[in-house]
């Protein structure tokens, strides 16, 4: 179960958004993407999606190209979040559940125990847009994993939330992979890369400029230049 990227590029006219990069990303592993605005992580993850396509490379998982039959083994936190405001939180979880195989009771099951472990109260019959930002982004990230995806892709799922918040999200990325989901996740922030990665790849104007096992970076690098890089 190994995600692997070899020479992929994206362009968009001239303009090379995502250059050269080649990556193995390992199983039940959390890999973090770190880079400024515009460093090419979006691009990167919606190549990988396959919601892109690449101007030359390939990238398989497993061996084989992601396509639309996989989609019950994937999950994807989207940067801009697309959840309905005015549909209720059960009957949106429910639909996206089904549209993952489960049955209406497997998915209600699931999304009343996300709840409990992300702390977010039972609002099941409550509009999305009645829920604070917080509770929205923890239904999107719901959304992402109702379905116990093996790939994992979360587009800055911390960004937004409060620290406490963040803790409770982190726990429920770390308790993922420990079940065995392969997470792949984007920051601009080297903290939270730090805390949860084991793989890191650091982006620049779509280039990795440092990619690797974050422990041997480290003693290559030490702490202090890695964090200056990361501003
Ligand atoms: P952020 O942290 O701001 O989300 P990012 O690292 O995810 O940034 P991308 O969204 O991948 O960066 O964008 C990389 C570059 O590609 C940016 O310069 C962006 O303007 C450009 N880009 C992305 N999508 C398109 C598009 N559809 N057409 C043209 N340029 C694009």
């Amino acid at each position: 179960m190994t995600l692997q990227l070899d020479h992929v590029t994206k362009k968009f006219g001239s303009f090379t958004a995502v250059d050269q990069l080649s990556l193995e990303i390992p199983a039940n592993h959390i890999f973090g993407f770190l880079g400024a605005n515009g460093a090419g992580k979006t691009t990167t993850f919606r190549m990988i999606l396959n919601l892109l396509d690449q101007s030359q490379g390939t990238i398989t998982w497993n061996g084989e190209k992601i396509d639309y039959n996989k989609t019950d083994e994937i999950g994807y936190l989207p940067e801009e979040r697309g959840l309905y405001p005015k549909q209720k939180v059960k009957e949106q979880l429910v639909y996206l559940g089904k549209l993952r195989g489960m049955t209406k009771k497997d998915a209600l099951d699931a999304l009343t125990s996300w709840l409990d472990r992300l702390k977010v109260p039972h609002y099941l019959d409550k509009k999305v847009e009645e829920l604070s930002k917080g509770n929205q982004q923890k239904i999107q990230f719901i959304s992402a994993v109702i379905h116990n995806p093996k790939l994992l892709i979360l587009d800055e799922p911390f960004s937004g939330l409060d620290p406490v918040n963040v803790e409770i999200m982190k726990e429920a990325v770390v308790e993922l992979k420990e079940q065995g989901t392969s997470i792949v996740f984007s920051s601009h922030r080297m903290d939270h890369v730090e805390e949860l990665c084991e793989h890191l790849c650091m982006m620049q104007h779509g280039r990795p400029i440092l990619h690797g096992d974050l422990r041997e970076i480290k003693r290559s690098f030490g702490k202090k230049n890695l964090s200056i890089q990361a501003d």
